[in-house]
Formats: C-alpha cells, sequence, structure tokens
C-alpha cells in the first residue's frame, strides 16, 4: 500500500472514529480505535504507521482550530463537501503517482514511485469478473485484488446508503460540479431536456451497464475465468487503462468532450445520462432501507399551508422533493442538500420506514468505515497488493501489442 494510500485511509478512519466519539457513540469509537491500532500493529508497515501518526497529530490540530468539523451538528453540506474534496484530492494524487509508474515502466525504467492499488478500482469490469470467479469458484485473483474490493465496497454503500458513492465520493461527480459552475458563470441559463427527452436519456446509463454486465456475465463463462485472470491482457489491465488516458486517440479525446459538454450543459448530467457506475448504485439504492421522507407533520405546506419549494430548488438531481413523501428516485444521491435547505428541521429525514434517522454525520462514518475498513481488512487478509512484480509488468507494456484476450 502507498504512502498516499495509507495517508487517506488512516486519515478517513481517524476521522470518522473522531466523529463517532463526539457524537456521544464513545464506545464504539474505542473499539473502533483498538481494531485499527490492533491491524495497524499487525501489519508493521511503517509507511502506514506513519501515516497514522501524522493523522493523529493534524487531526489533533484541526479539532482545535475547526472544533465544528467535529462536531454531531455540523451541517450537512460542510461535512459533505470536506469528504468530498478531501478524497478527490486524494485521488488525483493517486492518479499522478500511477501514471508516473506506468510511465516508467513504459520507458524501461524500474519505478521508484510505487504503483497504489487502488488506482485498480478503475477497473470495473476486471472487478466484476474477479467478483464473478470468487462467488461461482472461490478463485481469489492475485493480479488486481483490489479492483473486486473496491467493485464490491461501492455496491455496499448503494445497498445501504443510496447513491451517496456519487454525491460523497466520487471525483468525477465533484469535477462535474465544477464545470457546471463555470459554465453557469457565463451562460446563466439552464436549458434542460423536456421529460419525455429525460427519460431516454437517463436510460442511456442502464444500457451502457448492460453491456458491461453482458461481458460479465455472459462474455465470460466461469470456467474461463481463471486462465483470463492468470493471463497476460489481465495483468496488463491497469497499464492499458493509464496508456489510455496518457496517449489518447481521436475517439477517446471526442468522448471526453462530449463528457465535459454534458457534466457542463447539465448539473450531474454525466451522473444522470452516462454513468453505468451510476446506473448500478440507481439499481442497488432501490433496496436502501435509508431513504430521503418528507414528514408532512412538520413540513410547511401540510403542517400550515404556506407556500415551500427550497427543497426542491436545492436538490442538484431535480427531483420534486416539496411534493413526494418518500425519495425512491434513482438519482437521489443522498446529499442531503434538501434537508440542509429546509427551513423546518424536522420535515425531511433520510430514515428507514419505521423511522429510525440518519443524520449527515452518521452517513459520514457510514461511508467512510465502508470505504476504508473494508480495504484496510482485505489488505491485512493479503488481498489487495497486487502479486505482479514489476519486472513482469515492465516486459508486458514493453510488449503491449502482442498481448490480446
Ligand atoms: S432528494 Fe435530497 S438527498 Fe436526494 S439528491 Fe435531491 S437534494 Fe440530494
Ligand atoms: S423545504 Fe422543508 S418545509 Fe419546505 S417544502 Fe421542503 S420539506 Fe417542506
Amino acid at each position: 500500500m502507498s504512502f498516499i494510500e495509507s495517508f487517506t485511509l488512516a486519515l478517513a478512519l481517524l476521522y470518522a472514529i473522531s466523529l463517532m466519539f463526539y457524537s456521544g457513540k464513545r464506545w464504539g469509537a474505542l473499539t473502533s480505535l483498538s481494531l485499527l491500532g490492533a491491524g495497524m500493529i499487525a501489519t508493521l508497515y511503517w509507511p502506514m504507521l506513519l501515516a497514522t501518526a501524522l493523522v493523529a497529530i493534524g487531526l489533533g490540530l484541526a479539532k482545535r482550530l475547526a472544533p465544528n468539523l467535529f462536531s454531531p451538528e455540523i451541517k450537512a453540506n460542510t461535512i459533505r463537501e470536506l469528504i468530498h474534496h478531501t478524497l478527490a484530492v486524494s485521488m488525483l494524487l493517486v492518479a499522478v503517482q500511477f501514471t508516473c509508474n506506468a510511465i516508467m515502466l513504459k520507458m524501461g525504467q524500474t519505478p521508484w514511485l510505487m504503483r497504489p492499488d487502488v488506482g485498480d478500482a478503475f477497473l470495473p469490469i476486471d472487478g466484476g469478473i474477479e467478483l464473478k470467479a470468487i462467488i461461482t469458484l472461490g478463485y481469489w485473483d492475485q493480479t488486481h485484488p483490489a479492483a473486486a474490493v473496491m467493485l464490491a465496497v461501492v455496491m455496499l454503500t448503494g445497498l445501504l446508503c443510496k447513491r451517496a458513492f456519487c454525491g460523497w465520493a466520487c471525483p468525477l461527480g465533484l469535477a462535474g460540479e465544477y464545470l457546471y459552475k463555470l459554465r453557469k458563470r457565463f451562460i446563466k441559463r439552464d436549458l434542460l431536456p423536456p421529460a419525455w427527452l429525460d427519460w431516454p436519456l437517463r436510460m442511456l446509463k442502464y444500457l451502457l451497464l448492460l453491456a458491461l454486465l453482458y461481458i460479465i456475465i455472459a462474455g465470460m463463462p466461469s470456467q474461463a475465468i481463471p486462465s483470463y485472470l492468470n493471463g497476460n491482457y489481465h495483468k496488463i489491465a491497469d497499464l492499458k487503462m493509464a496508456l489510455f488516458f496518457i496517449t489518447p486517440g481521436l475517439i477517446t479525446l471526442l468522448c471526453f468532450a462530449v463528457i465535459l459538454a454534458l457534466a457542463a450543459w447539465r448539473r450531474q448530467g454525466f451522473c444522470r445520462y452516462i454513468c453505468p457506475y451510476g446506473a448500478l448504485l440507481g439499481i442497488l439504492s432501490f433496496l436502501s432501507p435509508l431513504k430521503i421522507r418528507r414528514h408532512t407533520e412538520h413540513c410547511l405546506i401540510d403542517s400550515k399551508g404556506m407556500k415551500c419549494d427550497k427543497c426542491t430548488r436545492a436538490c442538484p438531481a431535480n427531483i420534486k422533493v416539496h411534493q413526494q413523501i418518500n425519495i425512491r428516485s434513482d438519482e437521489c444521491q443522498a446529499c442531503m442538500r434538501c434537508i440542509n435547505a429546509c427551513p423546518k428541521k424536522a420535515s425531511l429525514t433520510f430514515s428507514t420506514r419505521n423511522g429510525w434517522q440518519m443524520s449527515a454525520t452518521g452517513l459520514a462514518i457510514t461511508l467512510l468505515i465502508l470505504l476504508f475498513a473494508i480495504p484496510l481488512l482485505a489488505y491485512l487478509n493479503g488481498f489487495w497488493v497486487s502479486q505482479t512484480p514489476d519486472d513482469i509488468r515492465m516486459y508486458l507494456i514493453q510488449h503491449l501489442n502482442a498481448i490480446g484476450h
């Protein structure tokens, strides 16, 4: 595990534990801290121990300078943006490290920057094939194990807390948000498609997901999986992806342009229309017990007969929150902007059908634990770091054109 991975992991888990502690869940926090400490000691991996020490000092300072970041009353928008930006910066550093590693291998140099395994999260098809191998054959891939771990973790977030991964963690979603804001500075008007066009456009991402699922489920019979996972094509999948982004062809550049234009044209345009990950999480989100729920006994519209649509106006997914009771939409990213905007505190909750509520702090803790504790467990059990040595990767990247499926 690289230093950036170790640092992000320690930061996420220690911040989640601090939030737990200051929210009054002291036993939970102490138990989690003990487990984390035991895990760290079990590894005796100095970058992780150093990263944890630095994070502990940093969080101690942050608690003194900005105590509201640790308060259970912290606003949903503040904590979401804090987490989203921190994870995006971390992913950017990971991408730079990943790219440098790939370039050094391509140039025939032994890389002095190690490969961050979390980069395998960008291999969702390989992750899907690996999960299929685990489920159908009990076969655990050792080439890109992090791909399976990250795909499983992201799917779990969808099952438990809707598309919170999109709204709180995805770096592409955040980049799209900035592109949209930039476009709004120059062109104020929103040109939204009519509802009859919006729906088929939203289905595009499900078609892309279907195509990917077809490759994983029908295109790769279980018996063929072990030879694929042991083959050179799989070994080089991450480097092929890196080179795809470093040296894009004309078609790739055109695809990028379309994606950027989409994100700038409409808020969450990429997530809404194209992203197959968003489609997967959208489907899983229907099973999530937690949903945004409007309580009419508190809402100004029903309880006071007043006009109010602040929740709807705050919603980046254009969901008519003020006209619904339970938000089941597959576009809801659990961003909690609607809750943040609502003038009547108890009107909107992120809760289960029987009334159990999850606050913004609770959602932050859940997401950080899911996204980082499971990879840490995988790492401790030897299912995170790729077992393909650098010299093989270097040989393969030099002979890329000769490698087929
Ligand atoms: S309904 Fe609320 S939580 Fe869902 S996307 Fe809209 S603002 Fe965010
Ligand atoms: S912002 Fe709050 S009070 Fe206003 S319509 Fe939405 S839920 Fe009701």
